[in-house]
């Protein structure tokens, strides 16, 4: 283990996890991994290659030949830089299906207690304290109210050019919250000994420092 450091960022959509946890990452150094990307960068494929979720045999297939990493920040989907291309509605959801999958958590889980064994990280997502990083030094479970989750997801898409209604967004959060929270495997849950941060109403900089100041003391 050594000196190495693993710090757990769960929480809901729109909680602000990766902005803070690539703050985070950067002040101290270390890598930030955005496992939210890796179930995006599948469902991106499964698009693309137009598989059906139910088609256990093609998805199996498409798993084994799948390869993802992080480079300099990038997410890197067999050998393709795809970050701008999986920040759409579109693809949320169809990360939200594939995530329930078993076959789809496998592969990404294992790949990411990798990353968290060979070097010190942040790593932010549904179910990293209660399950990737289980001993992960520093846990956190990050919430802020629907309504400003909404509204932070809203700005985020109208910024890229996308046009979406705040009303639809808001209920679109609502089902992938209810729908991360009561999946049967690795459900949206705080670990037992994260500790709770609710972003409501705070700045970046107030939550990163926050985070900092624990990191600093325990
Ligand atoms: O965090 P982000 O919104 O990018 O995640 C996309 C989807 O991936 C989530 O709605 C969730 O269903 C899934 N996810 C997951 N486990 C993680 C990270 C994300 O199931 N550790």
């Amino acid at each position: 283990m050594g000196n190495k450091i693993r710090i757990a960022i769960d929480g809901p959509s729109g909680a602000g996890k990766s902005t803070i946890a690539k703050r985070v990452a950067k002040q101290l150094g270390i890598d930030y991994i955005d496992t939210g990307a890796m179930y995006r960068a599948v469902g991106y494929k499964i698009i693309k290659k137009q598989i059906d979720l139910n088609d256990t045999k093609s998805l199996t297939e498409m798993l084994a030949e799948t390869e993802i990493d992080f480079v300099n920040g990038d997410i890197i989907l067999d050998g393709e830089i795809i970050n701008d291309k999986i920040r759409t509605n579109e693809i949320s959801k169809m990360a939200s299906d594939v995530s329930a999958l078993q076959a789809v958590r496998d592969k990404l889980i294992d790949i990411q207690r990798e990353m968290g064994q060979a070097k010190s990280v942040v790593m932010d997502g549904r179910d990293i304290g209660t399950n990737v990083l289980k001993e992960a030094e520093y846990k956190f479970f990050m919430t802020a109210s629907v309504q400003e989750r909404a509204r932070r997801r809203w700005l985020e898409l109208s910024e890229k050019g996308e046009k979406v209604d705040l009303a639809k967004v808001e209920a679109d959060i609502i089902q992938r919250d209810h729908k991360d929270s009561t999946r049967k495997i690795n459900p949206l849950k705080k670990a037992e000994d994260a500790i709770d941060l609710d972003t409501t109403g705070m700045s970046i900089d107030e939550v990163t420092n926050n985070i900092l100041e624990v990191i600093k003391w325990q």
